[in-house]
């Protein structure tokens, strides 16, 4: 059914096509809708499509004259187009793959860091384990390091406007390296784009982050940072060339580069991402990112996020991690890889409903793990399949992790949602149809 042009999903076609038949001809059936497929680049989401439709809902550049259309294939163009056209509605069209990670690593260094310096001076056998480098000053190792990543964070970093969308053409399209900041702006769709993560070339050590140390990066590939109405739709997101399991290890510790996927922080509002794909990644989307009673005054009552149809594939954690929000997550197949830790963290007054999804799990790694309780907060979970069965996640959770019992019930019911697919035909859907390169 997905795949007829006037049905299902692309319903906001079908809307279109019927009602200008209408308007010459009184009948909703006399005209082929495929006459009338309208410019993916100008399609919003269809009425009731998650949160980004809440409101005055989104449509990103929908509304752009031509002079605000623009096509680019380099970073420093795209960049460029952003910045472009005042606060008109604007659409940009990203054509093959763009690198946004700079020459190298190394271009990014100021005069006098270097990185073996940094590891013999905070060396836990040196510098201990007590005290983090906050206090560093701007001449020491690590002052040399935040130097030289505030230079990377400048270059890699692209502000995304009000009233935009920013899509893929074909399917080959994407950034290498970037990380999209969708920062304290209404409005914005993002398409048909493949993200391979960015790589933080000077991430911090932290002595006192556990009782090992860690090492800490920046970046997602794309933040949501108090902004409303964004639609994530048909976009793949992974590590690329890149996966953890090539990183070195420095102190004993993964030198880890990455940080999330897609994040949702600091009181963003009114998200639908439908048809993604998050693969091949540890800590992959963030719902919320911090307990503190001064982010809790942000983001209590925001934060709404609604997932469907997307493919969360060989991930660690974080399908997500929610905080606070009220977050729908239906109709999305989950294939767990070795390495799975959790899917759905519960973390503060979190309010999550899951329903309807579908989970492949390798054997040896149970059910219980789909669900992880971070604080007590409620959830709802239904007509969800595990390995093609029926499963209730809370009840399994529940009996596998008895110390971490979570209650059921997130109390609220969703209603912005458009089809729902029985969860047995999920996980071919999905697979099939999710990611950047599928839309149609
Ligand atoms: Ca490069
Ligand atoms: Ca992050």
């Amino acid at each position: 059914m997905r795949r007829s042009k006037c049905h299902g999903r692309v319903s906001a076609v079908a809307v279109g096509c019927t009602a200008l038949v209408l308007a010459v001809t009184g009948t909703a059936s006399a005209q082929p809708c495929h006459q009338h497929t309208p410019d993916p680049a100008r399609q919003v989401p269809a009425a009731k499509d998650g949160w980004a439709s809440y409101g005055t809902g989104t449509s990103g550049g929908a509304k752009a004259d031509a002079a605000h259309v623009y096509t680019v294939t380099t970073w420093d163009a795209f960049k460029a187009a952003l910045a472009d056209g005042g606060d008109q509605p604007k659409i940009i069209k990203v054509k093959g793959t763009i690198d946004a990670d700079g020459p190298s690593c190394d271009s990014f260094a100021v005069p006098g860091y270097d990185f073996d310096t940094y590891l013999k001076t905070y060396a836990p056998e040196t510098w201990g384990r007590d005290k983090d480098l906050s206090a560093e000053p701007d001449d020491s190792p690590e002052g040399l390091r935040r130097a030289s990543q505030a230079r990377q964070d400048a270059y890699i970093k692209a502000y995304v406007p009000a009233d935009t969308t920013i899509i893929g053409v074909g399917k080959d399209a994407g950034f290498n390296g970037a990380s999209l900041q969708i920062k304290d702006v209404d409005n914005v769709i993002v398409r048909n784009l493949a993200f391979e993560s960015p790589l933080d070339c000077f991430p911090q050590w932290d002595p006192t982050d556990t009782a090992d140390g860690n090492w800490n990066s920046e970046y997602d590939s794309a933040v949501v940072y108090g902004s409303t109405h964004v639609w994530m739709d048909h976009n793949t997101f992974t590590d690329g060339d890149h996966p953890d399991s090539t990183l070195p290890h420095y102190y004993g510790r993964i030198y880890e580069q990455h940080d999330g996927e897609l994040d949702i922080v600091k009181g963003a509002d009114y998200v639908t991402a439908s048809w993604n794909v998050f693969a091949d990644h540890d800590k992959t989307i963030l719902i919320g990112n911090s307990d503190s009673a001064s982010t809790a005054a942000v983001d209590r009552g925001h934060l709404k996020t609604t997932f469907h149809h997307n493919l969360f594939s060989n991930l660690v954690e974080r399908a997500p991690r929610v905080r606070f929000g009220q977050v729908d997550s239906y109709n999305n197949h989950f294939v767990a890889g070795a390495d799975h830790g959790y899917s759905y963290g519960i973390g503060m007054e979190s309010q999550l409903v899951a329903e309807h999804n579908a989970f492949t799990l390798p054997s040896g790694i149970g059910a219980g793990t789909i669900l992880k309780k971070w604080k007590e907060a409620p959830v709802t979970a239904a007509d969800n399949y595990v390995n093609g069965r029926p499963t209730d996640l809370i009840a399994v959770h529940n009996a596998e992790v008895p110390a971490e019992i979570l209650q059921s019930g997130a109390g609220w019911t969703p209603t912005l949602r458009t089809r729902v697919d029985s969860p047995r035909a999920v996980p071919a859907l999905v697979d099939h149809g999710a990611g950047a390169g599928h839309l149609r």
